[in-house]
């Protein structure tokens, strides 16, 4: 069956029956993931399911003209580039998967604030504002799994793989029939082959460098013996045996460390003892000289994450 054509998203095939859909401009920066699409098929399912699709409502209307109605919506996580616009596939009937704990963050974005610790640094006027900005809008009822759990709609299955260096929720996705391993967010997110992004991303407080490096082992084992095809929430598609991903991935994480240990060095000469905010100055991960408002707020709590996770690894702090 030919692809529809639709402005601003592209759809590629993985498979005949299994879709990757990526949209091409999103309006703000964390509004969006790219997902997939598993369509009927014969010893299937006669249903359609979307896997972790956040885009905006008047493409999700689109999608559901032409591939609708979608029975089930499968989230990963509870970050607000996963979450935003669930609801509108909610609105059009589908019914909503998404892992424990991070499935009540879907229900009332309170629930994110308070999940995420922003609560401990901000007032929760600045979420809404970031709820707003992104779109979010809560969803009616979710069905939580276990990351880890086996999921079965008729005759498809998903594996959901905990990776939850990332997030405490995070859950990557084996399609064992089609071959296929959805890795999520993890932090593969060239576009293109190529391309350089942020990598890997761990800036709240429950994330953990050791665990992420753990999690990239596991996906990348599960890639190479158990499936065909990598996708993610933000790259292409990779074939096995290609282990870019994963290169990528482990190099970017240890690009940070080598970043930070320079900031540690660079700071030692003048100070015995430094606070987070003297390595938040020097815009070490993000441009932060730029932001202002509620944003800079956010960002400068990210970022104590990320760096506060590599101090604890320095060899130059020990
Ligand atoms: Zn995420």
């Amino acid at each position: 069956m030919a692809l529809p054509k639709i402005d601003n998203l592209e759809i590629i095939k993985v498979t005949e029956d299994v879709l990757l859909i990526h949209q091409k401009k999103p309006p703000y920066y964390f509004s969006c993931c790219d997902g997939l699409i598993i369509l009927p098929k014969k010893g299937r399912t006669t249903l359609t399911i979307v896997l972790d699709l956040n885009i905006e409502p008047n493409l999700i209307n689109q999608i559901n003209d032409f591939y609708g109605p979608i029975s089930f919506y499968v989230c990963t996580h509870g970050h607000m580039d996963h979450m935003a616009h669930v609801h509108h596939w909610e609105t059009l009937g589908a019914k909503i998967y998404a892992p424990i704990p991070e499935h009540k963050y879907l229900l009332d974005l309170y629930n994110f604030y308070e999940g995420f610790g922003f609560s401990d640094v901000m007032d929760f006027s600045l979420i809404k504002k970031f709820g707003e900005l992104n779109g979010y809008q809560k969803c009616n009822h979710v069905n939580p799994f276990n990351p880890g759990d086996i999921l079965e709609f008729g005759d498809f299955i998903i594996e959901t793989i905990p990776l939850i260096g990332h997030s405490k929720a995070h859950v990557g996705f084996l399609l064992p029939r089609e071959r296929i391993v959805h890795i999520s967010c993890l932090g593969f997110d060239q576009h293109e082959p190529g391309e350089d992004g942020f990598g890997p991303w761990y800036g709240f407080e429950g994330c953990s460098i050791s665990q992420y490096l753990k999690d990239i082992d596991l996906t990348e084992s599960i890639f190479l013996e158990r499936a065909d095809f990598l996708t993610s929430s933000h790259s292409y598609i990779v074939k096995s045996p290609d282990i870019i991903p994963f290169t990528y991935m482990r190099e970017k994480i240890a690009k940070n460390q080598i970043i930070v240990d320079q900031a540690i060095l660079s700071l030692k000469p003048s100070k015995n003892e430094f606070s987070i905010d003297d390595f938040l100055k020097l815009d070490l991960f993000f441009p932060k000289k730029k932001m202002k408002g509620f944003l800079l707020d956010i960002y400068n709590f990210w970022e104590s994450g990320i760096i506060s996770k590599h101090i604890e690894r320095s060899k130059y702090l020990r």
